[in-house]
């Protein structure tokens, strides 16, 4: 088939199936698959689970091959003359969504043709449309060199394990992209580096309680502090609101969700909190110290005044977020999500953080590192996406690297490649991002991605096994 004729066929298909597409979308936002509690047959809670069970009633409903792994991953395939495989990798959880919605975040609305509900733009819209890539390439009647598989994750958001899994059960596939982020294609991911603030013991301070946050990747939109009154005067804020409690002061700082990778696009309530409680000179002593080292880290999304700012010249500058605090047996626990260009470690950012805990006192306490990695951008696989791109949006497809974390790092031949639009500039304001309230996408950009995505694994196939078909 020429890629003319094999355009056309795709519009004819996307036309045919606009409808469904978006009625499958609507029955897994429909689905609460936030990790929770493991259960019988549901490592990962019973939400994650019935979404799985949901993609393979999908994936049957269209006469595919499907089933899932260790009650982990989904899949639906098409198979081609090899066992050796060509894989997409989605994900059918999501994170909590958090404050800010108008309307149920579990009922899908369009407005305007804009689809609007958690999980549409991370991950679930994509997941529907590597079922009906499969399902084009059934009708066509196509018989490719590699089998086609759809994998579908049901934890992803909150550290891989799934993937973890797969790999430690099951052959790698030779290519693997995850429509989990936006196109064009990305060669490189930037190395996640988590952890925790520890503050030493203050049994001599005024805060009573102090907490926020749901996730480490997401950006908090708000923040409560109980405090002991004492000789300072609180200034109005539009951003806090304030209680008199009698003995004590309740708080609460009001920001915007956001993800961790992209601090610039939230707007931290924990770091209102932390500013305005320094502002008003509410604290004295240790607790003041350790405040003062919570601005540090709240202040500029590129770590520099934790004295780890550095960027090289294949990724963007670092990113710095501190997305959960808490206090727990006299101890302020302040959680952050460091996104780190490949030319530095983990070692080394640790080394910096704990040269400024030192003054201050308390720990260090590491979560998760995640090394990053890059690419070759000019690989047949990485050209192979870059053309699909290209040819339906007449754009510039030119691989690019970021700071979001995507199964693409746990494969060795991988990339992640859709499937919201390069930018967000023509999203009006009542559309929000993955991880945010109102998180939503265009209509158009799911169906030119599904366009974009059959005509990559087309790609593939040849650019895989060398010749033109
Ligand atoms: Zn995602």
């Amino acid at each position: 088939m020429t890629k003319e004729i094999l355009s056309r066929s795709i519009d004819a298909f996307i036309s045919r199936n606009k409808e469904a597409i978006i009625q499958d979308i609507g029955t897994l936002v429909a689905i609460e698959s936030v990790r929770s509690e493991p259960a019988e047959g549901a490592p990962y809670g019973v939400g994650p689970r019935a979404a799985l069970d949901a993609i393979c009633a999908m994936a049957e409903r269209m006469g595919l091959p499907s089933g899932n792994y260790g009650d982990r991953v989904g899949y639906a395939e098409l198979a081609g003359e090899s066992p050796q495989y060509i894989a997409s990798f989605s994900h059918l959880d999501i994170v909590p969504p958090g404050n800010g919605w108008k309307a149920s975040p579990y009922q899908l609305r369009n407005i305007d043709g804009w689809l609007l509900a958690r999980g549409v733009s991370d991950d679930k819209a994509a997941s529907v449309l590597c079922l009906y890539l499969l399902k084009f390439f059934q009708e066509e009647g196509v018989k490719f060199p590699y089998t086609v598989r759809a994998l579908f994750g049901t934890d992803e958001e909150c550290g891989m394990s799934d993937a973890d899994y797969y790999l430690a059960h099951y052959e790698p596939p030779v290519f693997l992209f995850t429509p989990d982020g936006s196109f064009p294609a990305v060669c490189g991911e930037k190395g996640i580096f988590q952890g925790d603030l520890v503050s030493k013991e203050i049994t001599d301070g005024r805060i009573v309680d102090f907490h926020s946050g749901s996730a480490s990747n997401v950006i908090p939109d708000k923040a409560y502090l109980t405090i002991k009154k004492g000789d300072y005067q609180l200034k109005p804020d539009d951003h806090i609101q304030v209680t008199d409690e009698g003995e004590v002061y309740s708080l609460v700082a009001s920001g915007k969700c956001g993800h961790a990778a992209y601090p610039e696009g939230g707007d931290n309530a924990i770091a209102r909190m932390v500013r305005y409680v320094l502002d008003n000179d509410m604290l004295q002593g240790d607790e003041k110290d350790f405040f003062l080292l919570l601005d540090d880290l709240h202040r500029d999304h590129g770590g520099k005044y934790l004295g780890i700012a550095c960027s090289d010249d294949r990724f963007t500058p670092l990113t710095c977020s501190g997305d959960m605090v808490s206090r727990k047996d006299n101890r302020l626990i302040q959680n952050f999500d460091i996104r780190y260009p490949a030319s530095i470690t983990d070692s080394w950012l640790a080394e910096q953080i704990r040269e400024k805990l030192r003054p201050v006192g308390g720990d260090l306490v590491v979560r998760m590192v995640d090394q990053g990695f890059c690419m070759d951008a000019d690989s047949p696989e990485m050209k192979a996406l870059q053309d699909a791109y290209e040819a339906v949006t007449g754009k510039s497809g030119t691989p690019r690297t970021t700071g979001g974390g995507s199964y693409a790092r746990k494969f060795k031949n991988a990339a992640a490649f859709g499937i919201g639009p390069e930018t967000k500039a023509d999203f009006p304001a009542f559309v929000g991002g993955g991880h945010g309230a109102e998180e939503g996408l265009h209509t158009h950009h799911i169906l030119d991605a599904l366009k974009i995505m059959i005509l990559a694994v087309d790609n593939l196939q040849d650019a895989l096994s060398g010749e033109a078909r």
